[in-house]
């Protein structure tokens, strides 16, 4: 890429990397003392039922406030977390926090969490599943585990292996941010997903009439039927794709038009008191 831009680009590649490379440790250093400095904290963003658009879960999404570097985006935070393998950590303090706050709301309201392909091929990972919910006391199928394709590529055996003990505890599991990823087909066929989350790059394309988009959320549509799977659309932003979404048959919807990420306490007081409403 450098040789197309031409010229004497590539001798400010030189310095910028070191600065990178400074800046990437310091960050690291950081993050490693965010559990114990009380820095992380997760929000939940609501999944809601593409019909009745009532709640069905939230997922939980990891936020870091750090106090040397300011609030840190999870695009820049969570790849470093992974490649430096504080992820695993990190991610069995997500998995406590997230099942401990789903105690708190109605029965019927799954959390999801997100797990990275680093975790996941951790040999004892599906303890940490059991100690999360023994510690909180969390009914295993209020836990939805958020893997996208990439955990495939690696050690897709492995990872197959872990995906299936978590299943056998009673917890669901989802593929996320479908279509972005470079894995085959082949795991559809023999792991059971509850839900394929269509990523919001193909949502977002439909709205604009793009009939590409619309080809490929229908036949993921169809596909998931006929897997006996439910989808998500993720990324829906107003009410023109949320309409179209449902038209398109997409069992859940999330994005910011049924809401953003929200604290814990928003979203406790969403479910409780949208249920007493309705109620009423
Ligand atoms: P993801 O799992 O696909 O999560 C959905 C992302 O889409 C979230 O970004 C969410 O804020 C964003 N989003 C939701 N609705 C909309 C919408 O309507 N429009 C737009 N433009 N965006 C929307 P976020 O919170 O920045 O997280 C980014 C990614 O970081 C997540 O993607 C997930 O892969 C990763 N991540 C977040 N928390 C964790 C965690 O606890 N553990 C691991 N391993 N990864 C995490
Ligand atoms: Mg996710
Ligand atoms: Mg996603
Ligand atoms: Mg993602």
């Amino acid at each position: 890429r450098a040789k197309d831009e031409g010229g004497n680009t590539h001798y400010c590649y030189v310095p910028s990397l070191h600065a990178n490379a400074e800046e990437r440790r310091k960050l690291e250093l950081s993050l490693r003392r965010a559990i114990g400095q009380n820095e992380l904290e997760l929000n939940f963003q609501p999944v809601v039922n593409a019909r009745s658009e009532t709640v069905v879960s939230f997922e939980a999404l990891l936020r870091w406030n750090s106090e040397e570097h300011g609030f840190v985006s999870p695009a820049k935070f969570i790849p470093l977390a992974e490649d430096t393998r504080l992820i695993v950590p990190i991610g069995e303090w997500v998995l406590h926090e997230a099942c401990r706050e789903a105690t708190r709301w109605p029965d019927d309201i799954k959390v999801a969490v997100n797990v990275s392909g680093e975790q996941l091929l951790e040999p004892m990972f599906a303890n940490t599943v059991v100690r999360a919910l023994a510690d909180t006391g969390l009914a295993p199928h209020r836990l939805e585990v958020e893997v996208t394709e990439s955990v495939f590529l690696r050690d897709g055996r492995t990872a197959r292996q872990t995906l299936e003990e978590i299943m056998a505890l009673g917890c669901s599991v989802a593929l996320d941010d479908f279509g972005t990823g470079y894995s085959s087909l082949g795991y559809l066929r023999t792991l059971r997903f509850s839900t394929i989350k269509v990523d919001k790059s193909f949502v977002q394309g439909a709205s604009q009439e793009n009939q590409e988009s619309l080809a490929i959320i229908r036949a993921v549509v169809a596909m998931a039927r006929s897997l006996e799977m439910t989808t998500t659309a993720e990324g829906v932003e107003d009410a023109d794709q949320a309409a179209l979404i449902r038209e398109l048959g997409c069992t859940k919807i999330q994005g910011f038009y049924f809401g953003r990420p929200m604290k814990a306490i928003e979203a406790r007081s969403l479910v409780v008191k949208g249920r007493n409403s309705r109620a009423a």
